[in-house]
């Protein structure tokens, strides 16, 4: 009985996120995320980017997305592209100092923090928590992981989203309101960080509606692109 506690039930799969010029897969811990991190963006949304303080929120491991075509999700008519340049985590810990928070990120990708624009409202409207709009099925879709040492870390570049090849939203890292290093710092003194977290670091202005057939491309300037087709089935 005892060497059996220690044995799991049964397996759970630990999702993987493909690393460029690599075998090994990027093993997901945590997904963290930004709102309101870029001052175009907070003023769409009805805020103030000169008053409000960054908000943290989560999804789960297993949002990150199988690549390719998604499934249009359920429980939503106003599903929301955001695109967002996401830093891995490799180095784990807390309280970390700005000045060495990228020594702690192994590298970046693109991802699109899928949201369910109606459910958010009615949660920010009752004060109720935000996971049934945000942490949903698949709502997390990444690019392969860049390798990256901290003098390489993107600081500035186009930040872009195209649906059908129309663009939607345009804008350059250097427009967040907190950049990766603050972010990583700040979110190390609420939780400690571990190797395996992402960080999706708040999407630029230009958020919009996305229907059943379209497809999504996002991309950041020397991090990479992601194509998703939202589609009948992944
Ligand atoms: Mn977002």
């Amino acid at each position: 009985m005892t060497s059996a506690m220690s044995r799991p039930l049964f397996d759970l799969p630990v999702p993987l996120v493909p690393i460029i010029g690599a075998d090994a897969a990027f093993p997901v811990r945590r997904i963290y995320c930004i709102g309101r991190n870029y001052a175009a963006h907070t003023r769409e949304m009805g805020g103030d980017p000169s008053r409000d303080s960054p908000i943290f929120f989560m999804k789960p491991a297993d949002a990150v997305a199988p690549r390719g075509r998604l499934a249009f999700p359920p429980d939503t008519a106003d599903l929301h592209h955001e695109v967002e340049l996401v830093a891995a985590i490799g180095r784990g810990g807390a309280n970390i100092p700005v000045e060495s928070a990228l020594e702690h990120v192994f590298g970046y990708a693109v991802g699109i923090d899928l949201t369910k624009r109606d459910r958010q409202a009615e949660a920010k409207a009752a004060g109720g928590p935000w996971e049934r709009s945000k942490a949903f099925d698949h709502s997390a879709p990444i690019s392969s992981i860049l390798p990256l040492n901290p003098s390489q870390a993107p600081l500035r570049g186009r930040i872009s989203l195209t649906v059908n090849g129309a663009t939607r939203q345009n804008s350059d890292l250097a427009n967040m309101i907190w950049s990766t290093a603050e972010i990583v710092a700040r979110l190390s003194q609420i939780w400690t960080l571990a190797p395996g977290d992402l960080v999706f670091t708040g999407t630029p202005d230009g958020v919009g509606p996305v229907a059943f057939g379209d497809v999504l491309d996002a991309h950041v300037e020397n991090i990479g692109g992601l194509r998703v087709e939202i589609g009948s089935g992944a």
